[in-house]
């Protein structure tokens, strides 16, 4: 088997491969509304999509066009098919860009572009990687399957549709999270707590709004409630506020009189993502204990005082009962995401990360019976199971054997609370591109790739599809 020949070919493409990726940057391929049959993540994506399926059959692998939801490039033949996954979409550009995000720049070895990390670089690579296989004339016992999905950034819909209409791959890999590689992320579960209810009635400090966080997987930063200084006024309410704040290490309270006998009660945490609740301080929760302290609310008193209870600033799920933990997970994590309450209806929203060990109709039913004491209705937003690879698995082992024999580093599967791309695939782990140490800018302005690690990257890929997938 000619690897070197292999790894040449791909160092002799380099400047062609910026180029391509050039192309690629430059579509603005966020997801839109509709457009026709077979665009339904709009007419950016498409064209993205299009130019992918161009590129794919330029380099002589059978395209296929998932209609619209993704698109495929395969070589080979054989009874198993192995699977690259990617994703063409991207995030919206956003602010803070030292240059346009649209125009693939090349910089003191890095390259700057939105997608060049996540994940429109990874998706050339893993291109560049078959191709290298195939014109270096290695056989293949498997099918290789790059899969590049269009709608990874808001649902992964376009995973959901391909397992549909096409039959899942056997195993495989996904290059949109980090190396080494993950092979288990925990389960997940979006819950919805509510009670109709109102904030003022016979209360002493009337509580008319309540609002913190904007998505259920951050840990909200700041918490704030608009509250009536009713029979007790704003100084009386502040010092109340100032012993409540002393009584609790880490506690950030702020009163602001807002006139006419209102008040806004500012509590400051610290924002993290929901798979790190350790990191964060939950300022919903921290809110919401501190109105519990302070006896406030009419008919939403009750619900505050059972959220407080239930789930104040703790994460690990203990108040709903559903706290657990095995050794290969680690531990539920519980966010309280989103806080709303305004003066008729009270909703939060509930992050769940769960580990191998736990079942979702049981914890369901424990939460329930936990809120039903204080008559706090439960709903089942969303969920999906853990994924979990076998370390001692051949896809496993085989990517590590590459991984540690191409760089060198530490070669070891990771357990995260998820949820990337490799879970829509069987037997598919997340691997790459992302090195241990590296600044992550996915998602971020002037995302980039150091140029000298993502050509490593396009080796490893190619090593991997041929320790797999190789005759
Ligand atoms: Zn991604």
């Amino acid at each position: 088997m000619d690897l070197a020949k292999m790894d040449a070919l791909i160092g002799s493409w380099k400047p062609e491969i910026f180029e391509k990726l050039n192309g690629w940057i430059a579509i603005n391929s966020i997801k839109g509304e509709p457009s026709g049959d077979d665009a339904p993540f709009g007419p950016e994506v498409r064209r993205m999509l299009d130019l992918f399926l161009r590129d794919a059959e330029d380099m002589g692998f059978v395209v296929d066009d998932v209609d619209g939801y993704a698109g495929a490039a395969e070589m080979g033949a054989g009874d198993k098919t192995m699977g690259i996954l990617v994703h063409l979409d991207i995030v919206p550009a956003g602010d803070g860009w030292t240059q346009d995000p649209f125009t693939g720049t090349l910089r003191e070895g890095k390259y700057y572009g939105r997608g060049a990390q996540d994940d429109k670089g990874p998706a050339i690579a893993a291109l560049y990687a078959m191709r290298a296989v195939k014109e270096a004339g290695i056989p293949l016992k498997h099918k290789v399957r790059l899969i590049a999905g269009c709608d990874e950034e808001t649902g992964m819909s376009d995973m959901a549709y391909y397992r549909k209409v096409r039959p899942p791959v056997d195993y495989g890999f996904s290059p949109d999270a980090e190396y080494p590689l993950i092979n288990i992320e925990k389960g997940g579960l979006g819950l919805l707590l509510s009670k109709a209810c109102g904030g003022e009635e016979g209360a002493q400090i009337p509580v008319y709004s309540l609002n913190a966080g904007t998505r259920p997987n951050i840990v909200p930063g700041t918490a704030t409630a608009e509250l009536g200084t009713g029979g007790m006024g704003f100084s009386s309410l502040e010092k109340a506020v100032q012993a409540i704040e002393k009584a609790h290490p880490g506690y950030d309270l702020k009163l602001t009189d807002l006139g006419n006998g209102r008040a806004q009660l500012l509590a400051t945490g610290k924002q993290s993502h929901a798979a790190m609740p350790e990191l964060g301080l939950n300022a919903a929760g921290m809110l919401l204990t501190a109105l519990k302290e302070l006896n406030a609310g009419g008919g939403v008193g009750e619900a505050i005082r059972g959220l407080a209870k239930l789930l104040g600033t703790d994460y690990t799920g203990a108040g709903l009962g559903i706290a657990q933990a095995d050794e290969l997970s680690g531990p539920l994590t519980c966010n309280l995401g989103i806080l709303r309450f305004d003066g008729r209806f009270l909703s939060a929203q509930l992050d769940i990360r769960y580990p191998l060990c736990a079942d979702e109709a049981d914890m369901c039913g424990r939460a329930a019976m936990a809120l039903s004491p204080w008559q706090l209705a439960l709903t089942r937003l969303s969920g999906h199971p853990p994924l979990h690879v076998p370390a001692e698995s051949e896809v496993v082992r085989g990517l590590l054997q590459v991984y540690g024999e191409l760089t060198g580093l530490p070669a070891y599967a990771m357990a995260i609370g998820g949820g990337t791309y490799a879970r829509t695939m069987p037997n598919t782990v997340a691997f790459g591109i992302c090195f241990p140490g590296d600044t992550d800018t996915c998602h971020m302005p002037d995302e980039y790739i150091e140029v000298d690690k993502f050509m490593l990257s396009i080796r490893i890929m190619a090593h991997a599809i041929v320790r797999l997938a190789g005759a």
